[in-house]
């Protein structure tokens, strides 16, 4: 399960309102794209839904369980963090352990899930490695099966390829889907790149200043911009 609903969620940092009130629901399942231009509050929307920040109203509900006041831990959802997030004295196989033995796990339960993680992401030879010892690829995808063995009932990834050079990057979206594909987990995956939001999601929510301008499948959003900006930031032709 992985259905997240926001119920006039706002958020303000002191006086300034940067989420006026917003209302989304993301499908059980879905991959979920946000996009829009630097400093619309893509990242603040994502850290409000994994509860590393308050909301200042409204509500948060998973699974249809309120949720605003859970704390991060125990909403169930996983955020995939850029490579470089890594612990770099650890090896490939404490780094994806991680949450699990910070949540206590049973150590038998531990390597298994671990071992899963990396048979899932071609990660297996490489599991007694340190980061240091792993292309950018490899880095990224440590980082990603450190929130599949959590087996959360959602991912959320915060711009994960953007340090990764192109070609790398193109690799990356492709394994990206194929995992959203096999798994069949919620992901929510916040990028500035149009290309991204066009070819991974199911759903795409075009932000500006913190609102919402436009949600729809990439196909609708070509097809009917609402506006000149989604149009613009689409690269429709209108
Ligand atoms: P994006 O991820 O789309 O680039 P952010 O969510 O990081 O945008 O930021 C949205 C707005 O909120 C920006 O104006 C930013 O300056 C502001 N902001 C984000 N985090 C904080 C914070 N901790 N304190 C004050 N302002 C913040
Ligand atoms: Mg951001």
């Amino acid at each position: 399960m992985g259905r997240i609903q926001l119920n006039d969620v706002t958020k303000s940092f002191g006086d300034t309102q940067v989420i006026p009130p917003l209302n989304l629901t993301i499908e059980d399942g879905e991959f979920t794209v946000f996009v829009g231009p630097s400093g619309c509050g893509k990242s603040t929307l994502l850290r409000l839904i994994a509860g590393l920040e308050d909301i200042t109203s409204g509500a948060i509900e998973i699974d249809g369980t309120d949720a605003t006041s859970t704390p991060p831990a125990k909403r169930g959802l996983a955020m995939v963090f850029q490579s470089y997030a890594l612990y770099p004295h650890m090896s490939v196989r404490k780094n994806i352990a991680f949450p699990l033995r910070m949540a206590k796990m049973d150590a038998a339960e531990i390597t298994r899930r671990v071992e899963g993680a990396a048979s899932v992401l071609n990660l297996t030879d490489y599991l007694d490695r340190r980061p240091g010892q792993l292309s950018g690829g490899q880095r990224q995808r440590v980082a990603i099966g450190r929130a599949i063995v959590r087996e959360p009932a959602a991912f959320l990834f915060d711009e994960p390829l953007s340090n990764l050079d192109a070609a790398l990057r193109v690799g990356m979206r492709l394994e990206i889907s194929e995992l959203h594909k096999r798994l069949a987990t919620t992901m929510i995956y916040v990028t500035h790149d149009q290309v991204e939001a066009m070819t991974m999601a199911d759903k795409i929510v075009v932000l500006r200043a913190g609102h919402i301008e436009q949600v729809g499948s990439p196909l609708e959003l070509y097809r009917a911009p609402r506006n000149t900006f989604v149009a613009g930031f689409i690269g429709s032709p209108k």
